[in-house]
């Protein structure tokens, strides 16, 4: 089971498997920071896989 990375705060929907997709590091006005969760703790938290990390 890997890891992912997921922003802190409100405003997720997604969690992202690259730690330098767009998506994860953008809206600094929310932005709070990321933090690294198993995969599978995040889908039980309803986020879903981000369409825009490269990897
Ligand atoms: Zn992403």
């Amino acid at each position: 089971m890997s890891n992912v990375h997921v922003r802190i705060g409100e405003y997720r929907y997604a969690y992202h498997t690259d730690p330098d997709c767009p998506a994860l590091n953008g809206k600094p006005e929310t932005f709070k920071g990321m933090t690294e969760i198993p995969r599978e703790e995040a889908e039980k938290q309803d986020l879903k896989a981000c369409h825009q990390c490269k990897k």
